[in-house]
C-alpha cells in the first residue's frame, strides 16, 4: 500500500532537516508500507528549494513541486493532494508540529476501524500567544453557530484520507480554499485523535495578525450566508425601531400639544450615524460575497508551477 506524505513548505530551511530526520525513522518503523513525500515549496525566499532538491535527489520516494511565487498553504495543499498517488494520503505542516510519529498510530486506527478519515485535533493551544488563542476560540463559536458545516476548534490540517476523501477535496474546486471547512463538506467516517499541542520546532510562524483575520473572513464567508442575513435583519430592527420613535414622537406631540419642542440636533444625527453605520456594515458584508463570486468567475488557476522534480519512473505518470 502507497501512502502520500503532502507537506506545504514556506521558509523552512531550517526544520526540514528535522522533519527529514523524523519521516526517516517513521518509515523505518512501518517497513510494509511505501512512502511518497510530496513536497510543495510554496514560494519560499529562503535555502528551502534548494534543501528540497537535495532531499528529492537522495530519496527515491520523494518529490517536489515549486510554486512561482507564495501561493499560501491552502494552495499548497492543493497542488500536493493532485500530485499525490497514494492509496492513503496525509497533509503534515514541516514544522514538526503535526508529529510525524502519529503517522503509525494513525494508520493502525485506520485500518482497525471503518473510518475513511484519521484526522488530528490539538486539545490544548499550550505555547500560543494568549490573544490569538482567545480570537480562535471565539472564531470557532462564531462559525459553527452560523454554518452547517462543522468545523471542529483545534482541528489541523494534518489527516490521514483514503484515496476516495482525497479525490472529494480536489473535486472541491474553488478558488478561496478553506480547507478545514472543505473536509467538514466532504463529509465522510472521520476519526478524531488528539493531542498536546507541540511547539514549532524551528523557525517562526508564517501567521501575521492580518493573515489570520483574512483567513477567518474566508472561513465565514466560505461556508455561509448568514452574514447576509444578518444585514437584512438589522436593516429590519433599525426600521422599526425608526418606527415605533417616530409614532411615540407623535403620540407625545397629540398629548402635549408640543410639536416643535426640541432642536432634535443630537438624535437626528444619532440615527443617521447609527443607521450610515448599519448600511455600510451591510455594504461591506455584500462586498465580500460579490468578491468571492469575482474571484471564481475569473477561474484563475490555483497555483503556477515554476518548478518540478524529474518525474521518477516508479511513478509511471507523464508531467
Ligand atoms: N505554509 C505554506 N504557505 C504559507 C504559509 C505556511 O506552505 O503561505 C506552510 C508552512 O511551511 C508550514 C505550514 O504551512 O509547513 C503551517 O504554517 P505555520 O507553522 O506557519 O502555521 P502555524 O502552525 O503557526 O499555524
Ligand atoms: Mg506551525
Amino acid at each position: 500500500m502507497l501512502i502520500s506524505l503532502v507537506i506545504p513548505c514556506y521558509n523552512e530551511e531550517a526544520s526540514l532537516p528535522l522533519l527529514n530526520e523524523a519521516l526517516c525513522s517513521v518509515r523505518k518503523e512501518l517497513p510494509d508500507y511505501r512512502f511518497e513525500l510530496v513536497y510543495v515549496d510554496d514560494g519560499s525566499k529562503d535555502k528551502t528549494l534548494s534543501i528540497l532538491r537535495d532531499v528529492c535527489q537522495k530519496d527515491a520516494d520523494a518529490r517536489y513541486i515549486s510554486f512561482s511565487r507564495n501561493f499560501g498553504k491552502e494552495a499548497a495543499i492543493y497542488a500536493g493532494l493532485s500530485e499525490s498517488k497514494g492509496d492513503l494520503v496525509a497533509i503534515m505542516d514541516a514544522d514538526m508540529q503535526d508529529p510525524p510519529s502519529l503517522i503509525p498510530e494513525m494508520l493502525r486506527i485506520m485500518n482497525e476501524g471503518d473510518y475513511d478519515v484519521v484526522a488530528t485535533r490539538r486539545v490544548d493551544r499550550k505555547g500560543e500567544p494568549k490573544i490569538r488563542s482567545f480570537f480562535a476560540r471565539a472564531f470557532y463559536r462564531l462559525i459553527n453557530r452560523m454554518s452547517d458545516v462543522e468545523i471542529v476548534d483545534g482541528a489541523r490540517d494534518f489527516r490521514l484520507m483514503k484515496r476516495m476523501v482525497t479525490d472529494a477535496v480536489l473535486n472541491v474546486s474553488e478558488r478561496q480554499r478553506f480547507s478545514k471547512g472543505i473536509f467538514g463538506w466532504v463529509g465522510f467516517k472521520t476519526y478524531w485523535l488528539e493531542y498536546q499541542n507541540v511547539e514549532r520546532a524551528a523557525g517562526e510562524t508564517k501567521w501575521s495578525f492580518w493573515k489570520l483575520f483574512k483567513y477567518a473572513v474566508e472561513g465565514v464567508v466560505a461556508f455561509t450566508t448568514v452574514p447576509l442575513r444578518i444585514a437584512t435583519f438589522s436593516g429590519f430592527f433599525v426600521s422599526a425601531a425608526a418606527f415605533i420613535y417616530m409614532l411615540y414622537y407623535f403620540i407625545k406631540a397629540i398629548f402635549t400639544q408640543v410639536w416643535d419642542d426640541i432642536p432634535g440636533y443630537a438624535s437626528t444625527l444619532t440615527i443617521v450615524l447609527f443607521l450610515g453605520g448599519i448600511v455600510l456594515i451591510a455594504l461591506g458584508i455584500l462586498g465580500e460575497y460579490i468578491a468571492r463570486t469575482y474571484m471564481e468567475v475569473k477561474n484563475r488557476p490555483l497555483y503556477i508551477v515554476r518548478e518540478q522534480s524529474e518525474i521518477k519512473k516508479r511513478s509511471g505518470k507523464k508531467s
